[in-house]
């Protein structure tokens, strides 16, 4: 399975990064290595200068599809979840710089969180609202109404480049609030207030 991350979807989050607006999706990815493993704590990596959190509605893939129209799209997801987009800031503004491909800051071991799926009939896709607690503070405070491309505009983006296979998950790109977390930082995410994962720092 392959993880596809969108970047830049949200703009006040753009704005908290002063990055340009895109015209087109900001597409990149994870590889299936990148999962952290169910329960298992992230430990920060001993190269990085620091990590921070980026919350992130999560759609699975449930069929084979390339090309997909954006009035099909819905017909390839039964299933939305919530995860983390584990980014090395420091070193991602260092590649981009140089104009050089972002894995190293967002496709190593741990950096993919994926927490609990749940049925998409449960939710107003439109409206489905999401939180990051760090420490029991509210840091990111999301939701699915703000997105510059929705979850079936992104499905059609993606299909045109990569096809899409059963159970592929596509990371729909984060709010504002993104920040730097520590060793004992407890992480907890909620989708319309049920805890889709919790996750210690070590
Ligand atoms: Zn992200």
């Amino acid at each position: 399975m392959k993880i596809i991350c969108i970047g830049r979807n949200y703009t006040e989050h753009i704005k908290e990064l002063e990055n340009e607006k895109p015209i087109e999706p900001v597409v990149f990815l994870k590889p299936d290595s990148a999962i952290l493993p169910k329960k298992m704590p992230f430990f920060i990596p001993a190269w990085s200068k620091g990590i921070h959190y980026e919350v992130e509605i999560l759609v699975k893939i449930n069929r084979v599809g390339k090309h997909i129209q954006t009035k099909f799209a819905h017909k390839y997801y039964d299933e939305i979840g919530l995860g983390i987009d584990f980014t090395d800031r420091e070193l991602q503004s260092v590649l981009k710089s140089k104009g050089l491909p972002w894995e190293k800051a967002k496709a190593f071991d741990g950096s993919a969180v994926i927490g609990n799926f749940y049925n998409k009939e449960d939710f107003d896709l439109e409206n489905l609202s999401f939180q990051l607690y760090k420490n029991q503070q509210l840091v990111q405070d999301g939701n699915s109404s703000k997105m510059m491309w929705k979850i079936d505009e992104l499905i059609a983006y993606v299909s045109q480049y990569f096809t899409l296979k059963k159970g592929d998950i596509i990371f729909t790109g984060t709010p504002k609030g993104v920040g730097k977390t520590f060793e004992n930082d407890v992480l907890i995410g909620t989708i319309n207030n049920k805890e889709a994962f919790k996750i210690k720092i070590k």
